[in-house]
């Protein structure tokens, strides 16, 4: 049997890989890196990880064809032609189309592949078909995760007595709160080759230089242990904090190792578990909050993408404009947009709350097609592919479409004041909606508001924003609150004052 490794299936320890296969075919394809201005550390990550599992298959006996190629299609080819007609093994891609593409290729390349079960997941299609006929909050598919695995049950009821613990995770640290610095990875000789190789030859975003996220097995499980000991204790009361100069505060940083298989989401939820039970200073709301995002919300957000096959394209909200370059230049006076982007072009990486509630808030009411916002997560993320940006960004960030969320997550500049330290030190000022100096973020939400009034109004979540919107237009100021926002749309990049 020959297993073909994709670069996200970087899994030994369950799937076609544990069963000691024959040989193992891998493919580093240059064109499907030149598909998008991909950012450097990612490219490097995917790349180093893949060369280490490669080693480390060959160290222990596995006959690896490992095909640096131009394509898929080259890689293929050389393949067959050294065994023509073999069957490969594989697990089932999680993105769009991809297994139906592969097949093709493979096919034009003289051989065929059989599709396994993809473990990389807790819950099968299968699984979440026969539960649901229609997609259902994500609230009820992490309880059935939950009775289903047993984690954080106590016989048939959840632990402590609740199913959901968020009302109590949304603090911001104290001013002398001691942030955990987490642990990096310095590069070794293969992972310096492999910038080496990416600064060669690919056109890309953000630099190679810093890299240092883990790329094996060890270094995931390490990653792991870091944030079990040293962060998870506080990760519920800050989850949706913002800090400068704190990029990771004390979030996991483990989706790039468990994206490409290097960790089990199953391992990360039950180390937690484990601590909760064994530590007196790790509380059930970070432990919960947590397993949440796993259990519940990596794997919802999988099952929501497969169901609706024409999510990347949707834009129910009917949102054209381009993508302002300050996503790419970071350059901008709006400390908490220039900080959150310069954060993705350092590392490849923006917490949860700067990817929601300041990279997609202010797409959303600037009102960026959603594909574009779609594709710059795509390119720029460490921790990005297609089957969780596209439910994430144009589904929840930019609302799109209504699979993840009841309401936009739209907010005026209050929100990032009450959740970040930003605002004291920012050009703009939160409390003013229009005028020189006012806070890009008001004219835009009350615009947005005003822009789609006739597909949120009758939202009734949406009530008291739009019984706001009506105080504002009785009393004249909606007009110019709407200038303000043309001329943020204008200016956005310039240097303050304007
Ligand atoms: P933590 O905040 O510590 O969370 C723990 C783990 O839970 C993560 O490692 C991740 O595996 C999982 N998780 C939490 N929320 C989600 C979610 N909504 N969807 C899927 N998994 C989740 N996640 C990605 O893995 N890749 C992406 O490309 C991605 N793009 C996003 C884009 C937008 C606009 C938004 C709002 C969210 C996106 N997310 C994405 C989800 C989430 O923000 C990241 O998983 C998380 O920030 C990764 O950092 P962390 O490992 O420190 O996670």
């Amino acid at each position: 049997m020959t297993v073909l490794v994709l670069g996200d299936q970087l899994v030994r320890r369950a799937g076609p890989l544990a069963d000691d296969p024959e040989r193992v075919l891998m493919v580093e394809s240059r064109e499907f890196a030149a598909r998008k201005p991909y950012h450097a550390k990612k490219l490097v990550l995917v790349f180093s990880a893949m060369r280490h599992l490669r080693d480390a298959l060959r160290d222990d006996g596995v006959t690896v064809r490992y095909e640096q190629a131009d394509s898929f299609a080259e890689g293929f080819t050389a393949f067959f032609d050294d065994h023509p007609e073999e069957t490969l093994t594989c697990m089932r891609p999680a993105g769009r189309n991809a297994a139906a593409a592969l097949r093709e290729t493979i096919a034009d390349a003289g051989g065929d592949v059989e599709f396994v079960g993809n473990e990389t997941f807790l819950s099968t299609p299968a699984a979440f078909d026969e539960w649901f006929d229609e997609i259902p909050k994500q609230e009820a598919f992490y309880r059935r995760m939950r009775e289903r695995t047993g984690v954080l049950m106590d016989g048939g009821e959840p632990v402590g007595g609740e199913w959901n613990y968020d009302s109590e995770n949304r603090d911001t640290p104290p001013d002398d709160y001691d942030y955990p610095e987490p642990v990096r990875f310095e590069p070794d000789a293969l992972t310096r080759d492999v910038m080496d190789d990416v600064e060669a030859t690919h056109e890309t975003w953000g630099s190679v230089e810093g890299f240092d996220w883990p790329v094996t097995r060890g270094g995931a499980l390490d990653a792991l242990d870091d944030f079990v000991e040293n962060r998870l204790a506080d990760f519920g009361p800050y989850q949706d904090a913002i800090v400068e100069g704190e990029w990771a505060v004390n979030h996991a940083l483990l989706a790039p190792a468990i994206n490409l298989g290097l960790l089990g989401p199953m391992e990360a939820v039950e180390a937690a578990e484990a601590a909760y039970e064994e530590r007196d200073d790790v509380p059930l709301n970070s432990v919960e909050g947590f397993v949440r995002q796993l259990l519940g919300w990596r794997e919802f957000v999988r099952h929501v993408y497969r169901r609706e096959p024409r999510l990347a394209d949707e834009n129910r909200l009917g949102a054209t404009r381009d993508l302002p370059d300050v996503y790419w230049s970071g350059e901008t006076d709006m400390a908490c947009l220039g900080d959150a982007v310069e954060g993705v072009r350092e590392r490849g990486y923006a917490h949860h709350i700067e990817r929601l509630m300041v990279l997609s808030n202010f797409a959303l009411t600037y009102g960026v097609d959603p594909g574009a916002l779609n594709d710059w997560f795509h390119a720029g993320f460490v921790d990005a592919y297609h089957w969780v940006t596209t439910p994430n960004v144009v589904a929840m960030g930019v609302y799109g479409s209504d699979a993840l969320a009841t309401k936009p997550y739209a907010a005026s500049a209050n929100y990032v004041d009450r959740m970040s330290d930003h605002c004291a030190g920012c050009a703009f000022d939160p409390h003013a909606t229009t005028g020189e100096g006012a806070c890009p973020f008001n004219g835009l939400y009350w615009d947005f508001l005003a822009e789609h009034e006739d597909a949120l109004r009758s939202n009734h979540r949406m009530g008291l924003v739009y019984a706001h919107l009506d105080d504002k237009r009785e009393t004249g100021d909606l007009e110019a609150i709407r200038d303000r926002a043309d001329v943020v749309r204008e200016r956005v990049g310039d240097d303050a004052p304007w």
